[in-house]
């Protein structure tokens, strides 16, 4: 069920109505939209009672939701969700957003020499992992938080904006303290009591699609996020797996207007383990922000020959400064822009 509010209703009607939606044992989630408020409920077994509300000053109606997802349906917001990471840097709206780094951090100095390049192309945010989901216990795992403090130190020196990756309770913990975003990976994504945690988070949070997820069930993991009171989640597609063995996996674009459709949440794509090859990543990337996709995620490495993790899939430095030329020109047909410094 979902409460919309009138379009003049004031600050106390809302909040009465949040108070009344608590009273019946339910919780209560005030969206605001640009041209009115509306309020989600959840925590409630059976149909809501909608008598009692609708009859609060400042209420329009009481829509009933048909999906199985409430807080994150384009029903209850017409607007697009824009998460405001400070410095004039979103996710979501009409700028396109490219965050970039390294699979790994691996040392202050491989780190620092992409976070330079990633600055030069003109990206404001840096993803690098501390914390890797590696499929073999003998791959490289992550520098833990000493990656972290690398993080940290790349922010501080570059003034880029951090993404990286918790993989459990405790890596999330420390994750927190030094990310601006915080990424939960494909193989996390229905991990339902991280989701539960991210989602007392105050940070942003980043959820990639799982290797078989359908769409509905990406909406409902993100779900999870929102119904615990963090509304900042950017989704984002990475390739599912597939009978096509020319890529790692099969890069989804056409998710990319159906999430459009259903939700009010930014969706971002990753052409790096979605192709899973140097030499597709670009072109994909290109693909993605025709389709209309709110930003990128790009593994980019100085060394990729010598990269401990996802080097096949990491570009260049000169391979990003070109793809983001590229994507200026491409967003500049769709009435966007790529955000900049
Ligand atoms: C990654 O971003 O490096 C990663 C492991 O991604 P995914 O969770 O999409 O496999
Ligand atoms: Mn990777």
């Amino acid at each position: 069920m979902l409460v919309m509010m009138k379009a003049h209703a004031t600050p106390g009607e809302i909040q009465e109505v949040c108070r009344k939606i608590e009273e019946m044992g339910y919780r209560a989630h005030p969206i605001a939209g640009i041209m009115r408020t509306a309020i989600g409920i959840t925590g409630n077994r059976g149909p809501v009672d909608a008598t009692a509300l609708e009859a609060l000053p400042g209420v329009a109606e009481c829509v009933p939701v048909s999906k199985p997802y409430k807080l994150v349906a384009r029903e209850l917001r017409e607007d697009s969700t824009v998460i405001d990471l400070g410095d004039g840097v979103r996710l979501g709206g009409t700028e396109i957003a490219v965050i970039a780094g390294p699979c790994a951090i691996e040392s202050r100095q491989q780190a620092f020499a992409i976070a330079a390049a990633v600055r030069a192309a003109g990206a404001r945010l840096f993803r690098g992992g501390a914390y890797k989901p590696r499929t073999s216990p003998y791959s490289f795992q992550g520098l833990g938080e000493a990656g972290l403090q690398i993080l940290a130190e790349v922010r501080a020196e570059f003034g880029l904006k951090i993404v990286t990756e918790a993989v459990d309770q405790e890596s999330l913990a420390l994750v927190e303290k030094y990310a601006d975003v915080i990424q939960i990976g494909a193989r996390n994504m229905q991990n339902f009591s991280l989701l539960k945690s991210v989602g007392k988070s105050s940070r942003p949070v980043l959820l990639k699609r799982g290797i078989s997820a359908t769409l509905d069930e990406l909406l409902m993991a993100a779900e999870y996020i929102l119904a615990e009171g963090n509304y900042n989640v950017v989704l984002c597609e990475r390739g599912v797996r597939t009978f096509a063995d020319h890529t790692r996996n099969t890069l989804d674009l056409s998710v990319i207007p159906a999430v459009r459709r259903l939700s009010h949440l930014p969706i971002i794509v990753d052409p790096s383990h979605g192709t899973g090859r140097r030499e597709k990543v670009v072109p994909l990337a290109r693909a993605a922000i025709a389709v209309g996709a709110d930003g990128l995620i790009v593994e980019v490495h100085h060394r990729p020959d010598e990269a401990l993790s996802d080097g096949n899939q990491s570009i260049l430095p000169s391979q990003l400064e070109l793809l983001m030329t590229e994507i200026r020109q491409i967003a500049a047909v769709l009435g966007r822009q790529v955000a900049g410094w």
